[in-house]
């Protein structure tokens, strides 16, 4: 026989904390569905947690806030880690996707977020798992500071940059932002702030993370609502114990959603504790308990109220890059990232040093920036869109072709030359003058060299841009 997906020995030789989510669901159904010898209908075995009031009472009273019975409060809440995970593993495509999202910091010491595009897949290394594969980080507009960030900036191009990632066979799978200081020895390393003694997720980012799934939620017809959790992903780029730049991938529980979607709780002061909000006159809060081992080994039962440690909302995930790296973007040549202000400029301007000839095509359109940033010219129509998109991810010579013979891309190319032509070049040799500058973020003196690849502003020593890495002289 083998053994099934959810076997308690094959977790623990394998050192696997929580079960995927189909070996959960695969659990659930045998011990719902398949033990009765008899025949009978189908019960959905998963059920979403749901912590507010029932407003459909049939219990003979006036509805929520005027009233409330046994039948329509919510449960009483035990909280324990979740056996399950949604998703199991985040996989960055190529680790230059980590590398260009951290240079923000590198570059301006300002905390950076971004948006992860990509899919999900089979994960093999854990039975019946599920892998997000992050192939693009998008950077919404966002205010970084020293020591966080603000959202919430109004952002236009969010349908188009949706859009476009859909056409190339991708969804917005999770989020990545830093938690980065420089530790000040001069080493290159950074302060070890997030471990088993202080916290993971903060008890405010546990929050945002259960409002972003809540956003993303599954769909799952075994699910009685047809509503199950999230696979939406929560990744932060913060120090290790050794000072060292790691990424942690998390997901919050579905018992974290609910109790968002109920409003019952709120992130504390402390960061490893999340506090249980107070009742008032319409919000009703049910009891909460949350259960470990005390040091004789027994388990407790604590009253959560009005605060508990976060973790027994978090679910950890692992995550990692491919061993024989195969990325959807490949340009040789990167264009401007987006919403990086006085730091990189995306123009048409900027379109013509990446793509000033046909040839460059085919090397340079595999980028998911330079894509989004045409996706908002409105010049494209949509089947025009779809090709684009397929000549960026398949780098085959004939869709570039199809491409190019598109009326809405002509015009598009053609403004991109005639900008081009207009504008002043940007000197690039060593000991240039002043001139030329007027593609370039910010000012660069006679000292400083503009990046011919991607306008950021680099000291006069540079040889590589310190924002892209590559060669200034090319
Ligand atoms: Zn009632």
């Amino acid at each position: 026989m083998p053994v099934e997906p959810y076997d308690a020995g094959y977790m623990e030789e394998h050192k696997i904390k929580h079960l995927s989510f189909h070996a959960y669901l695969r659990k659930l159904d045998t011990q719902t569905n398949r033990q009765s010898t008899i025949n009978t209908s189908f019960i959905p075995p998963l059920e979403a947690p749901d912590y507010r009031v029932k407003t459909d009472c049939k219990g003979g009273h006036a509805p929520w806030p005027a009233g409330i019975c046994t039948k329509c409060q919510p449960t009483a809440i035990t909280l324990q880690l979740q056996q399950f995970r949604n998703v199991d593993h985040v996989e960055f495509s190529d680790a230059s996707l980590i590398d260009n999202f951290i240079n923000f910091w590198r570059a301006t010491g300002a905390q950076r977020l971004g948006y992860l595009y990509g899919r999900y897949e089979p994960y093999t290394e854990v039975p019946l798992g599920i892998k997000a594969v992050v192939e693009a980080i998008y950077e919404p507009p966002q205010e970084g500071e020293i020591d966080g960030l603000t959202l919430g900036l109004p952002w236009d191009a969010e349908g188009a940059v949706d859009h476009v990632a859909l056409l190339c066979g991708m969804q917005r799978v999770g989020v990545i932002y830093t938690d980065l200081t420089d530790d000040g020895t001069g080493l290159g390393t950074v302060l070890g702030k997030r471990h088993a003694d202080s916290y993971f997720l903060s008890s405010l980012e546990t929050c945002f993370s259960a409002e972003m799934q809540r956003r993303h939620e599954n769909s799952s017809r075994f699910s009685s609502t047809g509503k199950f959790g999230s696979k939406f992903v929560t990744c932060v780029v913060s120090g290790n114990v050794e000072g060292g730049i790691d990424v942690q991938a998390y997901q919050v529980s579905n018992n974290a959603m609910a109790m968002v979607e109920a409003d019952i709780i709120e992130p504390s002061v402390e960061p490893g504790t999340m506090r249980v909000k107070d009742e008032t006159a319409t919000r009703y809060v049910p009891d909460v308990f949350y259960k470990y081992k005390n040091k004789y080994g027994v388990n407790v039962q604590e009253n959560a109220k009005p605060c508990f440690p976060v973790e027994y909302l978090l679910v950890t995930l692992t995550h990692g890059f491919p061993s024989n790296p195969n990325p959807l973007f490949r340009a040789k040549s990167r264009f401007a990232i987006e919403n990086r202000m006085g730091m990189q400029t995306q123009d048409l301007q900027a379109v013509g040093r990446v793509l000033s000839n046909e040839a460059d095509l085919v090397d340079n359109l595999g980028d998911f920036h330079l894509i989004a940033f045409l996706a908002q010219q409105s010049m494209l129509a949509e089947d025009e869109l779809a090709l684009l998109a397929k000549a960026a991810t398949s780098h085959q010579m004939e869709d570039v072709y199809a491409l190019v013979e598109q009326p809405g891309w002509q015009t598009l190319m053609t403004i991109v030359k005639e900008t081009a032509n207009d504008a002043p070049m940007a000197t690039a040799s060593a000991g240039g003058s002043a001139s030329g500058s007027a593609n370039v973020s910010g000012i660069a003196t006679p000292s400083e060299r503009a990046c011919p690849h991607c306008t950021f502003v680099n000291g006069g020593n540079a040889s590589s841009c310190e924002m892209c890495g590559l060669p200034l002289d090319s």
